[in-house]
């Protein structure tokens, strides 16, 4: 007999802890089994599986309590290798998230221990027999078929030979067994030619190949070459046999570098990321476990795909904030990678035009091994004017698009090159107030303005999605004078944008315009092969595009992210006009900027128009380090939400009472609102993360009844 102990699925966060059952046949360490718990019928996760010669009497008298059986084994091999395991016990550690939740976040949705869909897609294969049966000519025509195809889709059999094949499985010439459904990586493999590398690439190159160290931080400005890099890292990894894993921040925003990925790589290469369906992303899954797909490219959850070979991994935009998972358990991307680096004692390469402050201060202080390229592989920076909005405005220019850009737009339309534009909100109207009372009308269940979309002619919250009409009366006051505009979207930029310029083609490129599959590719697609002048969007469209007749950049609002009230603002604000910027004047042609701001003379702002990351980093650094916030101290912020107002506010300060030790507690703070969840937070901050870890860890464990609607988040992104 054989001993279990299982990880229940279920929320309740008490539970985590493993529970032991016992069962006839022999099971491993990541199947999935199905047991009794309460009074329901649960799936669990095996942890470990021993075998016993006692008998279920022995066994319960020594353990002293009473087993039960599993019901059922779900899988025959196990869903999670042992690196896959123990990351998942890090993870647990790490992020203060109950195990199960862990082993959910690693797992393809087919197979979290979650899934009632447990249906893995099955296939039928014809195959011979060893039956000796008489054929018609025709039917050994269908058989010498199967038997120099095997194993043959059955149905492909039925196309082929349609009267034959029923036959063949009548007289026991051929039987039918079923396999798994087995992923494919076809997809059309890009053609573009390996260039030769330039001196700094081939010294790059060296200095990683040499060096002993397992984490690089490559800080390189757009367009010097990091791509092509590590490109060829992953080439002479490949020709030892390992595995390459590829991490980026959105796949459908980088068509250009995964067409660049499969020219090279092609028929090795798999595709990782949130909009494969549950059974492509099963089917990646098992590849990756086979060693079939030898390179991937893929999004955050890509870092927990099961190689057993890994031979160099690599985080493109480092800095992304995508990298982050926001909800339980809210790991970083980066901490798995360097996770797995250490464990298969391969190479991290970190890239990044924008490092974020923690890389960065962790290269200086030599943790990574640092790596800078400061000049473009065509030598030549896009030359940047800032426009300050406040002046514009007085001399009654467009509030939208200043002379200075209109005219620059004017002239690229006049040479036939083109022209990207960001503003990073979408909608039409940032938000309508009252012209009674002032106020501006919120979302029913969040407590945030709500934009109106011309498209649909509707008010839309950007946080919880919900939708409704115009109002008639104020929702506050119930006046009837109706409603003034403040701020403005992508739609109404585009609107501005077809009255000023009315012959050019515009694409516009949003949340509202890429909802349907494939979005992304349509409207990048149309905008490489030259069919719009003017592409508009968000920050979707500042990274990684890669335009040859791109010439000027302009950037609406490109402060915008400086009102808002985080730490991060700034860095979020110079990353985005840094990254922008990037995307101009990349090939022969030269390339412009031009920033539209309301404060011109703001660090953030004068740092990106010299594309100077280091004075950007020691400003920063200052800031930082007046405030005591990340990189120079560690946040976790410790958030409660439930549909009844009071009880968040009670249970935060439970928790503030509770924690005494060497690092501050701020707040109670109460957050705004969202998805009808009353929020409220406290924050540990200090020097000694695993200390702050370990009381939080120790005072949850006394106090269960507190657990219902936490959210724990170490090395938060955002505070509001
Ligand atoms: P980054 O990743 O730093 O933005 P890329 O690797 O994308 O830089 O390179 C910028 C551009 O220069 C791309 O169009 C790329 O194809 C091209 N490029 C890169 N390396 C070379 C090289 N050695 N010779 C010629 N062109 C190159
Ligand atoms: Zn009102
Ligand atoms: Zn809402």
């Amino acid at each position: 007999m054989y001993i279990l102990q299982c990880w229940i699925e279920h929320p309740v966060r008490t539970l985590d802890q493993t529970f032991t059952y016992l069962s006839n046949e022999q099971t491993f360490r990541g199947c999935r089994v199905r047991a009794v718990f309460g009074m329901s019928s649960l799936t669990a996760f095996v942890d470990s599986c021993e075998y016993t010669g006692e008998t279920k009497e022995q066994i319960e008298s020594r353990m002293k309590m009473k087993l039960r059986f599993i019901d059922e084994i779900i899988d025959t091999q196990p869903l999670i290798t042992d690196e896959l395991y123990d990351m998942a016990m890090w993870m647990k550690e790490a992020t203060l998230s109950p195990a199960i939740s862990c082993f959910g976040a690693m797992l393809p949705a087919k197979v979290k221990p979650a899934s009632g869909d447990r249906k893995i897609v099955m296939e039928k294969y014809a195959v011979l027999t060893e039956e000796e049966c008489e054929l018609t000519p025709k039917q050994l025509e269908a058989y010498i078929y199967v038997r120099d195809n095997q194993p043959l889709l059955y149905s492909n059999l039925r196309k082929l030979f349609p009267n034959q094949a029923r036959q063949l499985v009548t007289k026991n010439a051929i039987a039918i067994i079923e396999k798994e459904k087995k992923g494919s990586l076809s997809f059309t493999p890009g053609t573009l030619e390996k260039p030769e590398l330039t001196d700094l690439q081939k010294s790059v190159i060296n200095e990683i190949e040499t060096s002993d160290d397992t984490v690089y931080l490559l800080r390189g400005v757009t367009g010097s070459g990091k791509t092509e890099i590590y490109l060829q890292l992953a080439e002479k990894a490949l020709s030892k046999g390992k595995q390459v894993l590829i991490l980026v921040p959105e796949i459908a925003l980088t068509p250009q570098m995964i067409e660049r990925v499969s020219s090279r790589f092609g028929s090795k290469l798999a595709i990782y990321h949130s909009s494969l369906n549950p059974q492509e992303k099963y089917e990646q899954y098992r590849l990756v476990m086979n060693n079939e797909a030898q390179v991937v490219v893929g999004t955050r959850s890509a870092v927990f795909l099961p190689f057993e070979n890994l031979g160099l991994i690599v985080m493109d935009e480092e800095h992304d904030t995508s990298y982050k998972q926001d909800s339980m358990p809210c790991y970083h991307c980066r901490d798995a990678a360097v996770f797995r680096a250490q464990y298969n004692h391969c190479k991290l390469v970190l890239a990044s035009a924008t490092p974020s402050l923690e890389s960065y201060a962790r290269g200086l202080k030599k943790v990574y091994h640092l790596i800078v390229m400061e000049e473009r592989i065509n030598k030549t920076l896009p030359s940047v004017t800032i426009v300050p909005m406040k002046q514009s405005i007085r001399k009654a220019e467009s509030y939208i698009i200043s002379d200075v850009l209109r005219e620059k737009i004017t002239d690229r339309l006049d040479k036939n090159e083109q022209v990207i534009l960001l503003l990073n909100r979408r909608g039409y109207h940032a938000r309508l107030r009252c012209r009674h009372c002032g106020e501006v009308i919120r979302c029913p269940h969040c407590d945030l303005a709500m934009s109106w979309h011309r498209d649909t002619r509707m008010m839309k919250c950007h946080t919880c999605g919900s939708e409704m009409r115009l109002p008639l009366i104020c929702p506050s006051c119930g006046s009837k004078e109706g409603f003034m505009p403040y701020g403005f979207g992508t739609e109404k930029l585009e609107h501005e944008l077809e009255t000023l310029f009315p012959s050019a083609r515009v694409l516009r490129m949003d949340a509202d315009t890429t909802s349907r599959k494939n979005g992304h590719e349509r409207i990048l697609k149309a905008f490489a092969e030259h069919k719009a002048d003017i592409l508009l969007g968000t920050q979707m469209i500042a990274k990684g595009l890669d335009y040859a007749l791109v010439t000027l950049v302009g950037i609406i609002n490109g402060d915008d992210g400086l009102a808002r009230t985080d730490f991060r603002s700034c860095e979020t604000t110079f990353d985005l006009l840094m990254q922008a910027s990037g995307r101009s004047g990349r090939s022969e042609r030269e390339g412009e900027v031009v920033m539209q701001v309301f404060d011109p003379d703001h660090y953030a702002v004068q740092s990106a128009a010299k594309q100077d990351y280091t004075s950007f980093f020691q400003e920063e650094m200052r800031f930082r380090h007046a405030g005591q916030y990340p990189p120079y101290t560690y946040l976790i912020s410790v958030t409660f939400s439930s549909l009844k107002e009071e009880e968040p506010q009670k249970k935060a300060e439970a928790f503030k009472n509770g924690l005494h030790g060497d690092y501050k507690l701020i707040g109670v703070i109460s957050l705004l609102k969202t998805h009808d969840l009353y929020r409220s937070r406290i924050l540990l901050k200090g020097k000694n993360l695993d200390l702050m870890r370990r009381d939080l860890s120790e005072f949850m464990a006394q106090h269960p009844e507190l657990l219902k609607g936490i959210r724990i988040d170490i090395n938060p992104m955002y505070l509001d």
